[in-house]
């Protein structure tokens, strides 16, 4: 039997994290499908546009989930350079050793692989998770061949940071998008035009 870990890295903006992602980890650390799972805020995610810097994004996504048994990494933040996720393969390979690691992605996500730098390079050492998000259907037309993936259903939650993001720009109720705990640090640094 292999002694290897499974690893789920769980990558994002996180602009802010919501409980769509936080409902998300809850799923697959009950799924028991990994030994570890790392989440990590990407420091230039160059098909996004953060609103708010990687490091405010970093603390909200530690502070969302610091009673869940995971790991919160810092180390796309404080990468230069556009964040590439073949980089950070090769970081966590240097830190964690060979593992069979898992990049989890939502179903909106599947279809731009394609366009993701060097994918054919990071397929070969990777496995891809494809999570189903309400109103996105999993369409893997563009997924290239060599790519390994496969789906889970999580029923996740209806939530997206651009909701948030414009709930707090309106002063709309944020309740049931994002933990309180998140809320007060958005409110205490004034992000997102929060009042
Ligand atoms: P935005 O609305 O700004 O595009 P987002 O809500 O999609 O943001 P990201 O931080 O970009 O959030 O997402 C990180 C990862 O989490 C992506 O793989 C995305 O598909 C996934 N994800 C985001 N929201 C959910 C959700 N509600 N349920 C399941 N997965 C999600």
């Amino acid at each position: 039997m292999s002694d290897r870990k499974r690893i789920g890295v769980f990558g994002g903006t996180f602009d802010p994290i919501h409980f769509g992602h936080v409902h998300l980890l809850t799923e697959l650390l009950n799924s028991k499908k990994f030994d570890d799972i790392i989440v990590i805020p990407a420091g230039d995610p160059w098909q996004k546009n953060p609103k708010v810097p990687g490091e405010y994004r970093f603390e909200m996504t530690q502070i969302a989930l610091k009673e869940l048994p995971l790991k919160v990494s810092d180390l796309e933040i404080k990468r230069n350079g556009p964040t590439y996720a073949l980089d950070t393969y090769q970081e966590l390979e240097a830190l964690y050793g060979e593992q069979d690691f898992v990049w989890i992605i939502g179903s909106d996500v599947v279809n731009s692989l394609s366009s993701w730098h060097e994918i054919e390079r990071l397929a070969q050492s990777v496995e891809f998770l494809v999570v189903k998000r309400p109103h996105s259907k999993v369409d893997v037309t563009n997924v290239p061949a060599f790519v390994k993936y496969s789906e889970i259903e999580v029923n996740a939650l209806d939530i997206s940071a651009t909701q948030v993001r414009n709930a707090l720009a309106n002063g709309d109720v944020l309740a049931g998008l994002i933990p309180d705990n998140v809320a007060q640090f958005i409110k205490s640094k004034g992000l997102y035009g929060a009042a």
